[in-house]
């Protein structure tokens, strides 16, 4: 009831200090309370014709606060999403189809990276603000359709088939990285964009599928960049160190948590010069290169993840490039 008062009000000007994130929520939803009393069969008096024209049918609003962006993606990307807080319903979550993304405020306005599997079939993903009882459309994501090119590689084959023991350690090695991924600081670590941790060639892309042996097929989800034992490994941004320790995949690893849901990671080093907790700077040496883990050879695996999702660095390093070009207090759009 007090909303339909309000509603009526603002029709009729007499709300002349609504804030402008009030004013468009108000607007929307009186747009459905408009609708609803239209299919009920309410008609407004028409006094300027004399014959009234046919009733329009009703149209639902969609509640849009503002005007809602289209966003495109493709499958192992990562984009910058920047939106107002509604202020009348400050308090939500943002979820991209049935995932939800954790938030950072900057200014007066909110931010997050939206990552895309890289196995999405989708076509399109809806970015909501979402309270208890209302949606509020922020973004559509349309995803672009991607393919990838294939390679062989031969391993040691006890990496191809894993022994009871190997299955046990993969097994709890997964629930320590699943603990650490879920745990993202809320604040991001870095202000500036992102950098590649090595100069060298890169031997492998992202998304690669591979056929190991000529048995095991999988995707390559991190980059490889030519790398002899022993060659110094700086941090790719600034962040936290959450794991320094040896995996059974890639090796003697390390990992950062650059906030929000960011993470990157570094494979099959040769040794570890950093502890858990170290606040890393991109001038920071986190290890040597090596060949510990599943590797064909010495090389530097470079992950990283976003959300749920291993992603391209070399599309994260361009989207920062891009968005936190003067730095993160200084963002240059909105998208
Ligand atoms: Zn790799």
């Amino acid at each position: 009831m007090l909303h339909f008062l309000l509603c009526s009000m603002m029709e009729k000007g007499l709300l002349p200090k609504l804030s402008i994130g009030l004013a468009l929520v108000l607007l929307a939803s009186c747009a459905d309370i408009t609708s609803i009393q239209g299919a009920a069969g309410e008609e407004q008096a028409n006094t300027t014709s004399v014959a009234a024209p046919p009733t329009p049918a009703p149209v639902v609003a969609t509640v849009v606060p503002y005007a809602t962006r289209e966003v495109t993606i493709r499958p192992g990307e990562v984009q910058f999403l920047k939106f107002q807080r509604p202020a009348a319903f400050p308090e939500g979550e943002l979820w991209c189809g049935d995932q939800k993304f954790p938030v950072q405020e900057q200014g007066t306005e909110l931010i997050s990276f939206i990552s895309e599997s890289y196995f999405s079939e989708l076509e399109r993903r809806d970015c909501s603000w979402k309270t208890a009882s209302l949606v509020y459309k922020i973004a559509n994501f349309s995803i672009q359709k991607r393919t990838f090119p294939q390679e062989f590689l031969k391993v040691n084959p006890r990496t191809i088939e894993l022994s009871g023991p190997d299955f046990e350690r993969v097994k709890s090695e997964q629930q320590v990285l699943g603990v650490i991924y879920a745990n993202s600081s809320k604040v991001l670590f870095f202000e500036m964009p992102f950098k590649r941790p090595l100069k060298s060639r890169i031997t492998s892309y992202y998304g690669i599928q591979r056929l190991y042996n000529k048995v095991k097929k999988g995707q390559h989800l991190g980059i490889d960049f030519r790398a002899r034992v022993g060659v110094p490994v700086p941090a790719s941004n600034r962040g936290k160190v959450v794991l320094a320790q040896d995996l059974f995949f890639t090796g003697m690893t390390v990992i950062i948590d650059h906030g929000l849901g960011i993470f990157s990671i570094y494979g099959h080093l040769s040794s570890i010069l950093v502890n858990v907790g170290d606040i890393v700077v991109p001038t920071t040496i986190l290890g040597n290169s090596g060949n510990t883990g599943r590797a064909s050879g010495p090389h530097l695996h470079w992950g990283v993840k976003v959300g749920q999702h291993l992603i391209d660095g070399l599309q994260l390093i361009e989207m920062t490039e891009k968005e936190f070009a003067h730095g993160r207090q200084n963002l240059s759009s909105n998208i």
